[in-house]
C-alpha cells in the first residue's frame, strides 16, 4: 500500500488531469442514469448510449418503460450484452418505482439495492453522481487501476472499496471513482498499460515491481 505522502501526490495528479470529470453515461433525469447504470455492466459506456438514447427518447421515465411490454423492452435493448436479464431487471425496476415512488429514484442504500439489477456498485454511483452522496463505486478500472498503484491492495472489489475509503478523504470518494475510471480507459489499460506516458510512474507500485523484476 502506498504511503500516505505518496498517496496524496497520486490523487493530486489524478485530480489535476481529470478534474470534475463525470460518467460517460448519458442521461437527463436521476431515472435515466439508474436505468443507464443497470444497463452498463458487463458493457461499455459507449455501447450503453446508443441503445438508451433512442430508448429515452421515447419512454424517458419510469411509466413510459413500465408501459412496454417486457419483449418490446428487449427488442429495444438487444444489442447490449445480457440484453434478456437486464430487460426484466430494467423493466421490474420501472414498475417498482412507478408503483411505489412515484416514478422518482429513492436515496438510500437500502432502497437502491432492494430493485432489481441494482447491487453495491450500481447504487454507489446513483448515489454520488445523482445525489451527491459521498460513495466509491468499485467498477472493473477502479478495482485494476487502484490495486495497481497502491491506493488499494485487495484480492476483491467490496476490501478495494474499504480501503479506497479509508485512503481517500470522503469528499474525494466521488470524483476518484471517475478518475480512476478514466485513468483505467486512456492509460492504465486492462492488456497493456501505457506506463511510459503515466504520470503515475514514480509512484506506482506496479510500476516499481516491473523495474524491479
Ligand atoms: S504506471 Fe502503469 S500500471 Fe501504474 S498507473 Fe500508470 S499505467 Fe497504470
Amino acid at each position: 500500500m502506498l504511503p500516505e505522502k505518496d498517496r496524496k501526490m497520486v490523487l493530486k495528479i489524478l485530480a489535476d488531469i481529470y478534474g470534475d470529470t463525470t460518467t460517460a453515461l448519458e442521461f437527463d433525469t436521476d431515472f435515466q442514469l439508474l436505468i443507464a447504470t443497470i444497463m452498463s455492466a458487463q458493457s461499455t459506456d459507449d455501447q450503453v448510449n446508443k441503445i438508451t438514447r433512442p430508448l429515452f427518447a421515447d419512454h424517458p421515465d419510469a411509466a413510459a418503460i413500465a408501459s412496454l411490454s417486457l419483449p418490446e423492452l428487449e427488442e429495444k435493448i438487444k444489442r447490449v450484452g445480457l440484453f434478456r436479464s437486464k430487460a426484466k431487471n430494467v423493466h421490474a425496476t420501472a414498475k417498482i418505482l412507478q408503483e411505489e415512488y412515484n416514478g422518482e429514484v429513492p436515496r438510500t442504500r437500502a432502497e437502491l439495492e432492494r430493485l432489481p439489477g441494482v447491487g453495491r456498485k450500481t447504487a454507489n454511483v446513483v448515489m454520488s453522481v445523482a445525489f451527491d452522496i459521498p460513495a466509491i463505486a468499485v467498477d472493473t478500472h477502479v478495482f485494476r487501476v487502484s490495486n495497481r498503484i497502491g491506493l488499494a491492495e485487495a484480492k476483491n472489489e467490496r476490501k478495494t472499496e474499504n480501503q479506497l475509503m479509508e485512503n481517500i478523504p470522503e469528499n474525494q470518494w466521488s470524483l476518484a471513482h471517475h478518475w480512476l475510471i478514466w485513468h483505467g480507459r486512456k492509460i492504465c489499460k486492462a492488456q497493456r498499460p501505457q506506463c511510459d506516458i503515466c504520470p503515475l510512474q514514480q509512484y506506482c507500485q506496479y510500476y516499481k515491481s516491473l523495474e524491479k523484476g
